[in-house]
């Protein structure tokens, strides 16, 4: 099979162990599947993101010894084909303007009340919303099963500014780039059914999706730059590759590895990363 994966990281900040961790368990998939895997940058929130984490992200990854098998690619150099897909959309009639104030919206659901537009023009000034009353929210899953995930919100797919969204952006691309399984945290996965509806409503080939658990703190909540965990040392990329051995309970780690290639080689013996990972934790979430 023509395998090929990604790991797609956002150009907020530096990585952290949650995003290392995201990154070796996509490349590990690919190496394990034979096949590529592509360094994707989500850069389009231009009120987030910033050059020198694009810089320290890139160079961390090859410090990492996670190397894109092709050239990297960067997503405000595709805004043309992001706008053509959203005017595809835009004419199935299945979009709608949404004026809701994050402070009016219940927290982490949107409970459509802005549907009563769909079917009219959309509107500037408004982020545009999917109607994802057709999406499929039983996710069939390559390392947790068949998945039912949480109620479906109809997401944004273009903000108030303008600007595209994540899960429009994530759809297209996975289709550019030829991206036949997606292996990311179990974080994105009420993520997933938009993305597909919008792959389906575009007449793309939906890539696999596998969802494996998200390292979190001691509140037990995910790690991510917003909580602001620790940047990983890219000088010592050997103790982070031990740190998360450990808690992937590997056992009879080698002491003397260090360099990068040498913990990659040895992550490569123990056969399936799928697998693995489902054998060492049945639960959402890697505990620290
Ligand atoms: N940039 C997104 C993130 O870091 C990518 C998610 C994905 O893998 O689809 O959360």
């Amino acid at each position: 099979m023509n395998y090929c994966g990604r790991f797609a990281p956002s150009a907020t900040g530096p990585l952290h162990l949650g995003s290392i961790f995201a990154a070796l368990i996509s490349y590990l998939d690919a190496a394990f599947n034979r096949g590529r895997w592509l360094i994707r940058i989500d850069d389009l929130d231009e009120t987030r993101c910033r050059n020198v984490y694009v810089d320290q992200v890139l160079t961390c990854l090859k410090a990492f010894g996670l190397q894109s098998s092709r050239p990297v690619v960067y997503q405000t150099d595709r805004i043309s084909k992001y706008k053509s897909a959203f005017s595809a959309l835009d004419e199935l009639g299945i979009l709608y303007s949404c004026d809701c104030s994050r402070k009016k919206l219940p927290k982490g659901f949107y409970p459509g009340f802005c549907r009563h537009r769909m079917g009219e023009p959309l509107l500037d000034k408004m982020a545009t919303r999917i109607n994802s009353a057709e999406a499929n929210a039983c996710v069939d899953d390559l390392i947790i099963g068949s998945h039912q995930t949480d109620p479906l919100s109809d997401f944004i797919i273009k903000r108030r500014d303008g600007l595209f969204a994540y899960q429009l952006a994530c759809a297209i691309d996975e289709q550019i780039d030829g991206i036949t399984h997606v292996i990311r945290g179990i974080d994105l996965l009420s993520s997933t059914p938009i993305q597909c509806l919008i792959a389906k409503k575009l007449g793309y080939t939906n890539p696999k999706y596998g969802h494996f658990p998200v390292l979190v703190g001691p509140d037990n909540s995910k790690l991510s730059k917003q909580t602001f965990a620790e940047p990983v040392n890219w000088e010592t990329p050997g103790q982070t590759y031990a740190q998360l051995a450990s808690l992937l309970l590997l056992k009879n780690t080698p002491d003397t590895i260090e360099s990068a290639e040498s913990w990659l080689s040895y992550f490569s013996t123990l056969g399936n990363p799928r697998a693995l990972i489902s054998s060492t934790y049945q639960t959402d979430t890697f505990p620290l």
